[in-house]
């Protein structure tokens, strides 16, 4: 027999999302009548833009004509959308040798942990996106669970005390860190000056950083950086991973990217971009031909306006959830929801409780389904995450129910 890679018996049993809908499901089996509203998983619930999808659609109906027909593009994505993404997010910053397109961040993450293997040290923002922690423990790199964590991680506690941005002294040299902002779960976005202090200190000690800008078209306020190669220095420390999912709605028909700088380089001098054009061409074959026509149309003057209407469209969800959390019934329970207005999360503090607690009592008295904030990390618990991704008339509702919330 085959001996089971051991990285997977090291995950934590119960992944976050598999166990909230459990929970769900169990709850609805013994209240029928209860009309369930989710303000939990960061899924995108809005139609695609016409424009978009009919460009896709355009496309789709070329490819069973002889001239339209193509088959395996170049694996790093076709030439003229890397170049667009360079233009249009990135002016003055990057090259499109620098763009490779793909099927999404999370994929990418994922890939990335084969640049590092698993001897990298790695260090997360705590709470973080899961698969950072996940990916670094299926590779190996994450060391043994020791029930809260795994010993093998430095977790960086990013909490209300801290501005969330964390402690970096804690940070072995020659490690990697992923940041992601504006951030999932906590919705806080580092400012320029709090990036400059992590790219400081990367190209210091050595270490890379993989930056998670998935939510960068969420950001609104001008001061606020939305790539981190507008802090200078970032090019000899910073890979960016970046995706078309949450701004136009791709979550399904996958669409992303990751920016590995020329200069960026290992230890014995060697290329970072080199090895990671050899994982995409060697482990990926490049992402749909679909998708990359939707995400040419996506940067196109009428894409970007579409895909602006659709983030504001979350952004005012969230505005009225801030705004629901704010009130008298969440005071009397000394609750303090953050909301910076520039990420699709709320995140909420319930002192002296633990989330599991507070998804549970949501879910019986509002029938609202939330993310305890503790399935993304230690720092977590006691915090509830809610999602402005949703159906506005839902959120009217669950606002609605919210309101009348105490425990
Ligand atoms: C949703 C999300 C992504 C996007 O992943 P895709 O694979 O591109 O859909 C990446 N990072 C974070 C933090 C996310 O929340």
């Amino acid at each position: 027999m085959i001996k089971r890679n051991t990285g997977f018996a090291n995950l934590t049993a119960g992944y976050l999302f598999p166990e909230i809908a459990r929970r769900r499901r169990e709850y609805v089996a013994s209240h029928p009548e209860a009309k369930i509203i989710s303000l939990g998983i960061g899924n995108t619930t809005e139609p695609l833009s016409k424009h978009i999808a009919s460009k896709m659609s355009e496309y789709c109906l070329a490819l069973a004509t002889p001239e339209g027909y193509s088959g395996y593009g170049d694996e790093q994505g076709n030439s003229a959308l890397r170049a667009r993404i360079a233009e249009v997010f990135y002016p003055g910053l990057v090259d499109a040798s620098e763009v490779f397109i793909s099927d999404g961040a999370k994929c990418d993450i994922a890939r990335i942990q084969t640049l590092f293997g698993r001897e990298v040290k790695v260090a997360v923002q705590d709470p973080a996106y899961p698969v950072y922690v996940d990916g670094s423990v299926v590779v190996g790199a994450a060391g043994e669970n020791n029930g809260t964590g795994y010993n093998g991680i430095t977790y960086l506690p990013c909490s209300p005390e801290n501005d969330f941005f964390p402690d970096l002294s804690k940070v072995e040299p020659n490690t990697l860190i992923y940041f992601c902002s504006p951030n999932n779960p906590t919705g806080a976005v580092a400012t320029k000056d709090q990036l400059k202090k992590l790219v400081d200190f990367a190209n210091k000690n050595g270490c890379i950083i993989i930056f998670d800008a998935a939510y960068c078209e969420f950001i609104r306020d001008k001061n606020l950086p939305k790539t981190i190669y507008e802090i200078e220095g970032a090019k000899t420390c910073a890979i960016e991973v970046n995706s078309f999912s949450k701004p136009a709605g791709f979550t399904g028909v996958r669409l992303g990217w990751s920016i590995v700088p020329n200069e960026l380089k290992f230890e014995d001098s060697s290329s970072v971009n080199k090895d990671w054009n050899r994982v995409m061409t060697t482990l990926f074959n490049g992402a749909s031909n679909v998708a990359q026509a939707g995400g040419l149309a996506a940067l196109d003057e009428q894409g970007l306006q579409d895909m602006k209407a659709q983030v504001d469209y979350y952004l005012a969800n969230g505005h009225k959830i801030k705004e629901t959390l704010d009130g008298e019934n969440f005071k009397k329970m000394g609750v303090e929801a953050f909301f910076t207005g520039n990420g699709p999360y709320v995140w909420a503090k319930f002192p002296g409780k633990k989330s599991w607690e507070v998804f549970d009592a949501i879910l019986d008295k509002c029938h609202i389904v939330t993310t305890p904030g503790s399935g993304f990390g230690p720092a977590g618990e006691s915090f509830i995450r809610f999602s402005s991704f949703g159906h506005k008339a839902d959120i009217e509702e669950a606002c609605k129910r919210l309101s009348k919330f105490e425990m």
